[in-house]
């Protein structure tokens, strides 16, 4: 079966104090709407996340969505909130942002040197910059627009083989992330 996933990601550093207090509120925030509760019946095969869907979860999502029972009953349907920085690769749904101002590809660097930027942003927390071979814009990757590229980042929020998240949702954990954050779709 294929599987997929939506993570929401802070881009901006914060300090582990700092990502201790955005988790919490995260979490309060999706628990307050009943979107996703604890996991009481955590398994590998099963449902490996710590949260699984909640009551609220068919009004954080988009509407209407004909499979939202069915997915209440499928395996691996949780969430998990990451508070260490990670690497969210979009899998089979790989591609390259596109310039926010005139919606060219991302030049041919950002493909060419991926393994190298990766990497180095990993290591050493910094976010690369590119610049768009169209009309000259540029800016740090995570500033480029979609959610079918790699994004590093904490504290996250993953949410696994969910029906498409509301604009609403996705807009308030944004602002519960604080600072820059970006989006990753997940295809595998
Ligand atoms: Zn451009």
């Amino acid at each position: 079966m294929s599987e997929h996933s939506l993570t929401v990601i802070r881009l901006e550093n914060a300090s582990s104090a700092e990502r201790e207090e955005i988790i919490v509120g995260v979490r309060d925030l999706l628990l307050a709407r009943a979107v996703i509760l604890p996991n009481d019946r955590r398994g590998a095969l099963w449902q490996p996340s710590e949260w699984k869907p909640g009551p609220g979860a068919r009004r954080a999502v988009v509407e209407p969505v004909d499979w939202f029972d069915a997915f209440l009953d499928t395996a691996n349907n949780g969430v998990d909130i990451y508070g260490d920085r990670d690497v969210y690769h979009p899998v089979e749904n790989d591609e390259a942002p596109r310039c926010p101002h005139c919606a060219a590809s991302a030049p041919t660097a950002y493909t060419d040197s991926y393994g190298d930027w990766l990497q180095e942003w990993f290591a050493d927390g910094r976010e690369p910059v590119f610049a768009c071979d169209r009309c000259g814009w540029s800016g740090l990757v995570g500033d480029w627009t979609g959610q079918f590229s790699v994004l590093i980042g904490a504290p996250a929020v993953t949410f696994r083989n969910w029906p498409p998240l509301s604009p609403a949702m996705t807009t308030d954990i944004r602002a519960a992330l604080g600072g820059r954050t970006g989006i990753v779709a997940s295809h595998w």
